[in-house]
């Protein structure tokens, strides 16, 4: 049951076997180091508790998005950790950023140039990454301004580079050409800026082989149990379990319409079951008489649209009776993994995990 405080559903969030993950994918990065991605709130799975988790796991490199994700991570690491804020340094944060003692990654020259005035502000050498664009186009230093940064670099003691780093675009398939040719040019950046450790590998490229481990692997979503690559099985531990509430049964006639627009009709009679989350709690539109949710093994597939704040889902498979007000069924769980979900929404578990919002009750093991 509930905790009675209005909560749509249980979240429960294994923290133990994060760490396990964690600890799992160390394993097989040693003697490269191994980070952690906690932006977007770790995943939707709360940074904090996460974040202090991984750092008694022996996590020491943390990463989020945005400046303001670090700086509510900032306490819970109490000082042990490293936080690299992805996303770069905008313009306005230089001197906060240098204050909390958070590194950037820098990801053009001009961001370079910021946090070297900031440097000089403050009187103090300040921490930073380097990003390079290794074919992703999304974010980093082009290699056509490498040339010029080299010459950024000469005589900038203001600055300490941590790392050089880079991110592979299609990690989650071990086919694609794509990674290697990504890899061969990060090579190159290592030879053009000797001296510096490289940070290469998320999730899917730390299981592309040792050649992609480097000095530093930040993994995100291995660590909360999804696949690191798109085929075979997954070899991570379930992180997650998801169970929604019922909130009323009903049996109808055949013929009878279900949910918004009517776009399912019963075809003989029916015992339906309406439960208490919908898409604005991560469950998508999509599923929309394509999902399903489960009880006591026995599949209950989603009728009608997904609404809101609930969903309909087909409970004639049951014994009479057994779901009533209150119970709960499962969404994600031993039945059905983040991915099977995943799959029937159309999507990647990345954006169910993160679309899960802050309606249900959590619980951390
Ligand atoms: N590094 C960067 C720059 C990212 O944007 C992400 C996530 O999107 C990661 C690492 C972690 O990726 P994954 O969750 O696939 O391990």
């Amino acid at each position: 049951p509930l905790d009675g405080e209005g909560a749509s559903g249980r979240l429960t969030i294994d923290l133990a076997a994060i760490c396990r993950n964690y600890g799992k994918l160390a394993a097989m990065l040693a003697p490269a180091k191994t980070g952690a991605v906690v932006k977007a709130d770790a995943y939707g799975l709360g940074a904090g508790r996460v974040g202090s988790a991984l750092l008694a796991a022996g996590c020491r490199d943390f990463f989020v998005a945005h400046f303001g994700e670090a700086m509510k991570l900032k306490p819970h690491l109490r000082d042990a950790g490293r936080i690299f804020v992805l996303n770069g340094l905008q313009p306005g944060s230089e001197a906060a950023c240098a204050q909390a003692g958070i590194g950037p990654v820098l990801n053009s020259i001009e961001q370079l140039r910021r946090w070297r005035s900031a440097a000089r502000n403050c009187g103090r050498v300040l921490p930073a990454v380097l990003q390079f664009d290794t074919g992703m186009s999304r974010l980093g230093i082009p290699p056509e301004e490498r040339p010029l940064l080299r010459r950024e670099l000469e005589g900038c003691g203001e600055i300490e580079i941590l790392c050089v780093m880079s991110h592979l675009a299609c990690a989650d398939d071990a086919d694609s050409r794509q990674n290697a040719d990504q890899l061969a040019e990060m090579r190159k950046i290592a030879a053009e800026f000797p001296g510096f450790d490289v940070c290469f590998a998320n999730s899917g490229g730390i299981f592309l082989g040792a050649e992609y481990h480097h000095v530093l692997a930040r993994p995100g979503i291995a660590l909360y149990g999804g696949a690191p690559s798109g085929g075979g099985a997954n070899p991570m531990e379930p992180v997650v379990r998801l169970d929604v509430a019922v909130i009323q049964t009903r049996t109808v006639a055949a013929g009878i319409p279900v949910g918004y627009g009517g776009t399912h009709v019963t075809s003989g009679e029916t015992r339906l079951a309406t439960i208490a989350a919908g898409y604005a709690d991560g469950l998508l539109r999509s599923l929309s008489s394509r999902g399903a949710v489960y009880y006591d093994g026995i599949r209950l597939p989603v009728v009608g649209r997904v609404s809101m704040d609930s969903m309909t889902v087909d409970i004639t498979a049951l014994p009479p009776g057994t779901l009533s007000l209150g119970s709960l069924v499962e969404v994600v769980g031993p039945h059905q993994t983040l991915e099977d979900l995943a799959e029937a929404a159309g999507t990647i578990a990345y954006e169910i995990l993160t679309g899960l919002g802050h309606r249900y009750q959590r619980e951390y093991h």
